[in-house]
């Protein structure tokens, strides 16, 4: 499904980092998940079904259901992050094949997620990568303005200082990888979906190591 990409000019390399340098274990998003609702449903003081509907709601409209907490209801970010992202790391499991791969990139390794810092640096210390990469921009970095507005991409980049037409981005949320390519970034959707690409989807893959392997083989 993927079609060959020509990486020749590609100078950093990043990574969105939940469901893409790992496939999400359904339990341990099932517990980011309900935590999130146990917060809200504790702070607002909501039923946990109502809490359910606020958090899916504001991760719709917001890309992250904090900034929503944050813009509508003046919730204070940090005691809320510490607390959902205060899960069992134990069932993600280091890929050998996928660290290969990722230290072979030739270039700059940053890592553009919607979480925390300290959710990233945990999670990527669990799975054996965190040593591969540059650093990482989080949601605290965004100013609580998460990935897809433009804003945190345009925040990113200046903090880096990297050329966005010589950057790759590889993210399993398809909607966030529409600012990337308009800013000139080569897109790659994580997805086990066999599904036609978007304008702005430049490849497609299930498997990010093998994909990788792929690509530098072709040079
Ligand atoms: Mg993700």
């Amino acid at each position: 499904m993927s079609k060959t990409l020509d990486l020749s000019h590609i100078e950093t390399w990043v990574f969105d980092l939940d469901n893409t340098l790992y496939r999400a274990d359904v339990s341990f998003f099932a517990d980011i998940g309900e935590k999130m609702t146990a917060f809200i449903s504790r702070h607002l003081a909501l039923q946990p079904d109502e809490a359910r509907m606020l958090q899916e709601e504001y991760f719709h409209d917001y890309g992250a259901t904090l900034s929503g907490l944050m813009d509508i209801h003046g919730m204070d970010p940090a005691p809320f992050l510490d607390y959902v992202h205060d899960v069992d790391l134990s069932v993600l499991t280091p890929n050998p094949a996928l660290r290969t791969a990722i230290a072979a990139l030739p270039g700059r390794r940053i890592i553009f997620t919607n979480g925390s810092r300290g959710h990233y640096r945990n999670v990527a210390n669990h799975l054996g990568l965190l040593d591969l990469f540059e650093g990482g921009f989080a949601i605290e970095d965004m100013h609580y303005e998460p990935k897809p507005k433009r804003r945190a991409y345009e925040l990113f980049v200046e903090a880096y200082d990297f050329d966005p037409t010589r950057a790759i981005f590889f993210e399993d949320t398809r909607r966030n990888l529409e600012v990337a390519k308009a800013m000139g970034m080569t897109t790659v959707w994580i997805t086990a979906e066999d599904e036609a690409p978007e304008g702005y989807v430049d490849a497609v893959t299930g498997d990010l190591a093998g994909w990788l392997q792929g690509a530098l083989t072709r040079g």
